[in-house]
């Protein structure tokens, strides 16, 4: 038992980057288990997905096309007979909201234990050492699992793979026991937002729950306006129902590269930070010196948003 079982992610109707970064991690651990790195395409147009995730280092690609978005049922009674009969040491699976609904269950009905959340992963073959983080970033901690594991890997954390494989690509014989699926996806509801596209943005305004109030948006519109930005936000403004959820940055929101990414009133939280650490410059505005975010701003203002934000409007407007 060497081999590597990655599962790709997509939704409606895109891969997402961490499929792409799913390749590269798995390549690592195949590489020093000295196995061969698969990788399962499930649901969607998956040869086209098949043919994209093609990349240097993937030794199989097993696609199941059935149906087009994400199902609980489908992707673990996949993943468990791919399981089956590959006998992989480690599957890998996205710490997205898909990779979270269905690794814990498989690693249950396969009795392996599971690792969500990683940052980094080694392994000599036996023992697989997987790195998490805490506090916001502050502290690391090592997990050692022996044998056979589940893990999730944290988007952004790896690259992207590049380069063209030749990989085996096949079309896996799954049998789905329809009756256990339990759900089936009908459609899909836009919410608000419009069309606006943070992930696609050069300069983020991004507002947190310092600005206590939804009436104080004003403020951050107008200094977005001022910037030529786009307002972004932490979860909790979405939460509130504040701002629409296509606006949100972190773990459970967007992954965002601005050029210039300026935190208004956002303590920096492990989760949001998932999601804005690849910023070039980060400005972070925070009464609280002591607030996580302020550790990796490039320019950390230590006073009031009410004071600092108006000033700022004002001098670029
Ligand atoms: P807070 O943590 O309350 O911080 C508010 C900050 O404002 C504080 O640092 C405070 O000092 C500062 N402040 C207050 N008043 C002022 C003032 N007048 N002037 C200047 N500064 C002021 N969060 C996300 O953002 N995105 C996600 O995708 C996300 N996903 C999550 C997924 C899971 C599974 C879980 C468990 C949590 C997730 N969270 C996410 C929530 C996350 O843990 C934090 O709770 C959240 O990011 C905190 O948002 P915040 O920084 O706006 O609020």
């Amino acid at each position: 038992m060497t081999d590597v079982l990655a599962v790709a992610d997509h939704r409606r109707g895109d891969l997402r980057d961490v499929s792409y970064e799913l390749v590269t991690a798995g390549r690592e651990l195949a590489d020093e288990t000295g196995g061969d790195l698969h990788l399962a395409v499930i649901s969607g147009t998956v040869d086209e997905f098949a043919q994209k995730l093609d990349r240097d280092g993937v030794d199989a690609i097993h696609t199941v096309d059935y149906g087009e978005e994400f199902n609980h049922g489908v992707y673990a009674q996949t993943v468990i007979q791919l399981y089956d009969e590959l006998a992989p040491q480690y599957v890998l699976a996205p710490n997205s909201v898909n990779g979270l609904d269905y690794a814990p269950a498989v690693a249950n009905e396969l009795g392996l234990p599971i690792v969500t959340d990683t940052v980094d992963l080694e392994t000599d073959g036996d023992t697989l050492t997987a790195t998490r983080e805490m506090y916001g970033g502050k502290v690391e901690t090592t997990t050692e699992l022996e044998g056979q594991a589940v893990v999730t890997i944290r988007g952004a954390e790896w690259p992207a793979a590049d380069g063209t494989g030749d990989a085996a690509i096949d079309a896996f014989d799954v049998d789905i026991d329809e009756g256990a699926l339990g759900t089936t996806v009908n459609g899909f509801e836009e919410v608000g937002g419009g069309d606006v596209d943070i992930s696609e943005a050069d300069v983020l305004v991004s507002v947190g729950r310092g600005i206590e109030d939804e009436d104080n948006l004003e403020l951050i519109e107008d200094l977005a306006d001022a910037l030529d930005a786009t307002v972004s936000a932490s979860r909790p403004i979405v939460d509130n129902g504040w701002l629409p959820k296509n606006r949100q940055v972190g773990q459970s929101g967007k992954v965002v590269t601005p050029d210039v990414y300026v935190a208004i009133g956002i303590s920096g939280a492990v989760q949001h930070v998932a999601g804005m650490k690849g910023s070039d410059t980060i400005v972070a505005i925070n009464t609280d010196p002591n607030a996580p975010i302020m550790d990796i701003a490039d320019y950390a203002i230590t006073d009031d948003l009410f004071d600092v934000v108006p000033a700022l409007t004002e001098q670029y407007q």
